[in-house]
């Protein structure tokens, strides 16, 4: 068979090795660890800096498509593999998501809804962008940023200065605080003839800005539901993605729906679609990049996902055990060896009949791992 070639050894890139893996592929990985998680599961790992391109070039060279787990890899690198093999989504899809500025100008631009939002480059702009959008606002670095990180709240007009120094006076952007409902995001898929399929919303809970909780369908979303998928195919429309993208939303008081930001690829929020989907979005992945046929990708049953931080080994083992009694839930570790907190170590699944018993079944799953 033909072998695929991830960016990123992560937790996804395992589980896109996973599915390519069922699908008949082989997988090659590049990242900047050695036995990564993905790297545990692929044929080949090649380990090197994201920007080391003589690196980067040798992997592309051994693969017949090349996909990615990790989006923060600089322009030049993704250039250089498409020199010698076809990425999917392409450099270009990477060059516009991994930049906050260029993501929202690019979709407001396209008519789709997005956090109102400033550019930030100089404190000229932060002022007129604290002026134009008011306070409370959040201050975000327009690159590098995940789970939370690189962004300050602003309170007053008064803390503008200051949240701008916390971020090292960096290239940024102010947004206006919304102050939402609930989060969702839509899983989306496009094959490269244009046919679009995906999952959500999946209603998100997160807890020191780290996504905890995921669930789908959840019954309050529903009438949302029609507008997140047409938003998540505007967006993937838009920026011409062949494969996995996932569009982070807030919906408002008043169920209007707000892009946060978009991921190039799978999510943590679509884990849920391993257990509860005909086909994953890891499966879904492996497709759209062979250009084979896209699966069916509705959840057969209602289902919940909760994360697994380091946090949950501080008391020692978890007693999986006792997590597993529980027959509708599956467990997913990601092979990473320390545990440390904040660190995302695996996750838990549960499928059943409604929404509401599925996040009760899951939440309790993850309080007993601490039973002795
Ligand atoms: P991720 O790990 O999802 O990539 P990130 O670090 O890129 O996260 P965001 O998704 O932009 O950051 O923000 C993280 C969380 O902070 C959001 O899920 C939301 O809870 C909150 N947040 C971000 N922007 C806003 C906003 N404009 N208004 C209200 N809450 C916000
Ligand atoms: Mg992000
Ligand atoms: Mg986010």
């Amino acid at each position: 068979g033909a072998t695929l070639g991830v960016l990123g050894g992560g937790q996804l890139g395992r589980m896109f090795a996973e599915a390519a893996h069922r699908l008949g592929y082989h997988v090659h990985t590049y990242s900047d660890e050695a036995n990564s998680p993905c790297g545990q599961v692929a044929e080949r790992e090649f380990v090197g800096a994201y920007d080391d391109i003589e690196a980067i070039r040798e992997f592309a060279r051994t693969v017949d498509v090349v996909t990615f787990e990790f989006e923060n890899i600089c322009s030049a690198a993704a250039q250089a593999i498409e020199e010698i093999v076809q990425v999917h989504p392409s450099g270009q899809v990477l060059h516009i998501s991994q930049h906050r500025l260029r993501e929202k100008s690019t979709l407001a631009e396209a008519g789709l809804p997005v956090t109102p939002f400033r550019p930030v480059r100089t404190s000229g702009e932060l002022q007129k962008a604290i002026q134009e959008l008011g306070t409370p606002s959040i201050l975000k670095t327009a690159s590098g940023g995940y789970d939370g990180k690189g962004q300050v709240t602003v309170p007053n007009a008064d803390a503008a200065e200051s949240a701008w120094k916390e971020l090292g006076e960096v290239e940024a952007i102010l947004e206006q605080r919304i102050d939402f409902k609930c989060e969702v995001s839509y899983i989306g898929v496009r094959d490269s003839s244009g046919n679009f399929t995906g999952c959500g919303p999946i209603r998100n809970e997160h807890v020191n800005h780290i996504l905890d909780l995921s669930v789908f369908p959840d019954p309050e979303m529903a009438s949302v539901a029609e507008e997140a998928r047409a938003i998540a195919q505007g967006v993937l429309e838009k920026l011409d993605v062949v494969g996995v993208m996932c569009v982070e939303l807030f919906v408002t008081n008043d169920d209007r729906l707000l892009i946060n930001e978009v991921a190039p690829r799978p999510h943590n929020s679509g884990h849920l679609t391993i257990n509860a989907c005909a086909s994953s979005q890891f499966d879904q992945q492996v497709r759209a990049i062979c250009g084979l046929p896209l699966g069916e990708m509705t959840p057969l049953k209602p289902a919940a996902m909760v994360n697994l931080l380091g946090d949950v080994w501080e008391q020692g083992a978890p007693n999986w055990s006792a997590a597993l009694e529980r027959p509708s839930v599956s467990l997913h570790l990601y092979g990473k060896k320390e545990p440390r907190a904040g660190r995302k170590m695996g996750h838990l699944t549960a499928i059943g009949e409604t929404s509401k018993s599925v996040v009760d079944t899951v939440i309790q799953a993850r309080l007993s791992l601490q039973s002795k």
